[in-house]
């Protein structure tokens, strides 16, 4: 068996570690003579996995006690639908900071129930640059105020939480949460879909704090009422049980790696290696994104020569390195190195580029 180098945007790479125990334990997990899959969300042993996985994502992340936590299904776009039936009255203000291809969906999911103000757009200039905080047009009778903290699509990231407003800060994390410290109490909500930085596809987290959580919303479906999913546990209906126990088996790893601030400090590296081969290529590879807020998760870049991109990839592929075909909505390349990605896959890219760039150039 040869595993690959995977750059893959999401689904994305899982250590491999968890892959080998979930294996180990597919057929019989936890001396119950079934698999995780087969077992009832009821039984003590899935509630007690459940519980464990929380409790393990709590102190990953210095999650202050009186956050609530909820794993939920439908991905950060369900959730990004949910924010305002759930925080904000009818029509209400709502502000959102734009600055990328994910922030157009959140307020896409909003528009519906909410009065959406875009309070900053990066859109003019491409996506390249974080609007300053001191632009942003905030107004005092907004829900809450929204950002996208990594833009998967065109690598840009907030390098530190923005100074809030009177509004609570919503967060999407789905690219990457877990992968650096941060301070939550900061935040009034942090979601993220899991198939990027915590596990496979089909679940979700959110972290939220009370005062939001207190709010009457709209009119909604019990299933569209997030303090209705915590009510249960996060058991309201069946939950993605493989998926759960998935994402738990990566928060025991991450804790077994050192926690945040090692995965941080290895992040750092792999995100500098790469920039370090873009800026060092004599514009042969071009990222656009200013160095402020490029992104530690995913890399985006273009060759200078386009024409040169699909014998990149070609010669990526046959290399194990997969995965790098750029988003179809700005084209290029781009290498996502989430915290499943390891320094020696980030290597074998970074020396392919090396070799590539001197045999084309
Ligand atoms: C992938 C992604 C999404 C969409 O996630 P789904 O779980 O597919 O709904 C939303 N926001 C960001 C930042 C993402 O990277």
């Amino acid at each position: 068996m040869s595993r690959v180098h995977n750059f893959s945007a999401g689904p994305a790479a899982l250590p491999e570690a968890v892959l080998r125990q979930a294996q180990a334990e597919l057929l019989e997990w936890n001396d119950q003579g079934a698999s995780v899959m087969e077992l009832s969300h009821r039984g003590q042993a899935f509630i007690d996995m459940a519980a464990e996985a929380e409790r393990d994502l709590r102190e990953l992340m210095a999650i202050p006690t009186e956050y609530a936590v909820a794993f939920l299904q439908g991905g950060a776009t369900l959730i990004q639908a949910l924010l305002p039936l759930n925080f904000a009255a009818s029509g209400q203000a709502v502000d959102y900071v734009l600055t990328g291809h994910w922030g157009e969906k959140a307020i896409d999911q909003a528009r519906p129930c909410a009065d959406v103000s875009i309070a900053a757009s990066a859109e003019g200039n491409g996506y390249t640059k974080i609007p300053a905080r001191a632009l942003w047009r905030l107004r005092d009778d907004a829900a809450y105020l929204h950002i996208t903290s990594n833009e998967t699509i065109h690598g840009v990231e907030f390098a530190d939480t923005p100074e809030a407003s009177r509004a609570p800060l919503i967060a999407d994390m789905s690219s990457s949460i877990l992968s650096r410290s941060l301070d939550v109490s900061r935040y009034g909500m942090i979601y993220a879909g899991a198939q990027k930085n915590i596990g496979p596809s089909g679940i979700a987290v959110a972290i939220i704090h009370p005062e939001l959580l207190a709010r009457a919303g709209q009119l909604r479906a019990p299933i569209l009422s997030i303090g209705n999913h915590l009510k249960h546990d996060s058991m309201l209906n069946t939950p993605p049980t493989f998926a759960w126990y998935l994402a738990g088996l990566v928060f025991k790893h991450l804790k077994q790696l050192g926690g945040v601030a090692a995965i941080e400090a290895i992040n750092r590296r792999k995100a500098q290696r790469l920039y370090a081969v873009i800026d060092g290529s004599n514009g042969f590879y071009r990222n656009r994104v200013d160095p402020a807020c490029r992104s530690r998760m995913n890399v985006p870049f273009f060759l200078a020569n386009d024409v040169l991109e699909a014998d990149f990839l070609k010669h990526a592929t046959a290399n194990g390195l997969i995965g790098l075909k750029g988003h179809r909505v700005v084209g290029g390349i781009r290498a996502s190195i989430y915290n499943a990605v390891t320094e020696a896959s980030v290597e074998a890219l970074a020396q392919f580029m090396i070799d590539f760039a001197q045999r084309k150039a």
